[in-house]
C-alpha cells in the first residue's frame, strides 16, 4: 500500500535520523539503570540523563535543576495541575483555564473540580487567542493558578504568554503552559515570558513518543508540587519511576536540534504554510482560515471549505495524512471543541481541515496536497445547491449546509 503524504505533524513527527543515533547505544552498550549509584553502568545512565536535562533547559531558557522528566505532555499535565491543587489548596482553590485548551488540560481540570475547586473556563476570541484583560478580569483572592496553552494544537494560535506571565507574577499567581506544540517550533524562554510550570513532549518536536517533561520554576517563586506517582523518589520526590533512559537521550537530542535549527526551520515550514494556502486559496472561493495571522505557529494552516460536508471531503483526501475538525465520538460526529469556543459555526467547523507541515515537508508534497484538495472541494461543490446560491450572490447566511448538502 502506498502511504499517503504526511501533513499531521501536529498530531506526532516520526523520530529524526540523528535522534535515534544518539539514542541506539542506550538500548544495548549503555543500559543501566541511572538510579543505580554503585557501578559504572548506572553513572553512564545518570550522565546521559544529566547531558539530556542541560539540553532541554537550554530550548527554553530554564536550569537542568528545575526540569522533572514524565511520559509525556499528558503526565506533565496532570503532574503541574494536580500537584499545584494540592500543594497550595489552602491558599485557594480557583483555577483559570480556557475553552480551547487541549483535552488533557480540560480533563485534568475537571477532576480538580471533582475535588472541590472552582474553574474559570474563559472563551478565546474568534482567533482562538485569549487576552491577557480577559485573564485579569478573571483573577480573584483565591485564584492559585493560569494554565493557558502557548500554541493552540488544532489552529496553531499563539497566545499572548509573557503578557500573561507579566501578569500572573504580579499578582503572586502560579502560571502553567502547555508548551506541547510550541517548544521547538517559536522561542520560548521561561524568564522572560515569566512562566513557573510548563511541559515539552519529545515526539512533537522529532523524538520518540512516551517521554517529556515539565519544567518546574526553583526561584521567583520556587514552585512546589505534590507528586502524583509514588515510589523511589526519582525527579527529586516529583514523579516516581525508573527512568526511560533511551527516550531521554532521544528528547535531549532532539531539543537540541531544535535549539540550533528552529530559526531556519520555521522560516522553512512557515514559506510551506503559505505556498498552500495560497495554492488552495487561488484556485477555490469559500475558503475560511480558522486561526489567527499575526500570532501562530509557521507549521500550522487550519482551513475549512464552505459547501462541502466534512466526512466526504476527508474521504475525497485520502492521498493526503490530515486531521480533520470533526472527532467522532461513539454515535455522532462532533465539531472539534477549539472551533466551537472560537465560535466558528458548526458548518464551517465540519468541514476544517487541519495541515500540519515540519521538518521532511517538501514543496511537492504541498504542491499535491493543494492540488488533491482542490479538486476534492470542486467534486463535492458541484453537488450542493447552495454553493451555486452562493456563488450567485443569493444570501444564504441562514443556511445550513452541511444539511441541505444531505
Ligand atoms: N497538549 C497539546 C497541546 C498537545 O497537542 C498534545 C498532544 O496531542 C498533548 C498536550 C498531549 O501530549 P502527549 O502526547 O505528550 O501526552
Amino acid at each position: 500500500m502506498k502511504l499517503p503524504i504526511y501533513l499531521d505533524y501536529q498530531a506526532t513527527t516520526p523520530v529524526d535520523p540523528r535522534v535515534l543515533d544518539a539514542m541506539i547505544p542506550y538500548f544495548t552498550e549503555h543500559f543501566g539503570n541511572a538510579a543505580s549509584r554503585s557501578h559504572p553502568f548506572g553513572w553512564e545512565a545518570e550522565a546521559a540523563i544529566e547531558k539530556a536535562r542541560e539540553q532541554i533547559a537550554a530550548l527554553i531558557g530554564a536550569s537542568s535543576k528545575e526540569i522533572v522528566i514524565t511520559s509525556g505532555s499528558t503526565e506533565a499535565i496532570n503532574l503541574a495541575l494536580k500537584g499545584a491543587a494540592e500543594m497550595y489548596a489552602e491558599k485557594g482553590k480557583h483555577v483559570i483555564t480556557s475553552q480551547a485548551e487541549h483535552k488533557a488540560v480540560l480533563d485534568t481540570c475537571k477532576h480538580l473540580e471533582k475535588l472541590g475547586c472552582e474553574v474559570t473556563y474563559l472563551q478565546p476570541d474568534k482567533t482562538g487567542r485569549v487576552s491577557v484583560e480577559a485573564v485579569a478580569a478573571a483573577l480573584r483572592p483565591d485564584t492559585i493558578l493560569v494554565a493557558l496553552m502557548w500554541a493552540n494544537n488544532e489552529v496553531g494560535t499563539l497566545n499572548p504568554v509573557r503578557e500573561i506571565g507579566e501578569l500572573c507574577h504580579s499578582k503572586g499567581v502560579l502560571f502553567f503552559s502547555d508548551a506541547t506544540q510550541a517548544v521547538g517550533k517559536v522561542p520560548v524562554d521561561v524568564e522572560a515570558d515569566h512562566v513557573d510550570l510548563l511541559c515539552v513532549s519529545a515526539h512533537k518536536l522529532y523524538g520518540p513518543k512516551g517521554v517529556g517533561a515539565l519544567y518546574v520554576r526553583r526561584k521567583g517563586p520556587r514552585v512546589r508540587l505534590v507528586a502524583q506517582m509514588d515510589g523511589g523518589g526519582h525527579e527529586r520526590g516529583m514523579r516516581s519511576g525508573t527512568l526511560n533512559v533511551t527516550g531521554i537521550v532521544g528528547l535531549g537530542k532532539a531539543c537540541e536540534l531544535a535549539r540550533l535549527e528552529m530559526a531556519e526551520e520555521a522560516k522553512r515550514t512557515a514559506a510551506l504554510r503559505d505556498r498552500l494556502e495560497q495554492r488552495i486559496t487561488s484556485a477555490l472561493d469559500f475558503v475560511h482560515l480558522n486561526g489567527n495571522r499575526e500570532h501562530r505557529l509557521p507549521n500550522c494552516l487550519n482551513l475549512s471549505f464552505a459547501f462541502v460536508e466534512g466526512e466526504s471531503l476527508i474521504m475525497g483526501i485520502s492521498k493526503i495524512a490530515v486531521s480533520s475538525g470533526s472527532a467522532c465520538t461513539s454515535a455522532s460526529l462532533e465539531p472539534s471543541h477549539v472551533l466551537r469556543a472560537m465560535a466558528v459555526g458548526d458548518d464551517l467547523a465540519h468541514s476544517s481541515i487541519r495541515f500540519g507541515i515540519g521538518r521532511f515537508t517538501t514543496e511537492a508534497d504541498v504542491d499535491f496536497a493543494a492540488e488533491q484538495v482542490i479538486t476534492a472541494v470542486k467534486r463535492l461543490r458541484e453537488l450542493s445547491p447552495l454553493y451555486e446560491m452562493a456563488q450567485e450572490g443569493i444570501d444564504i447566511k441562514t443556511v445550513n449546509w452541511q444539511a441541505a448538502n444531505h
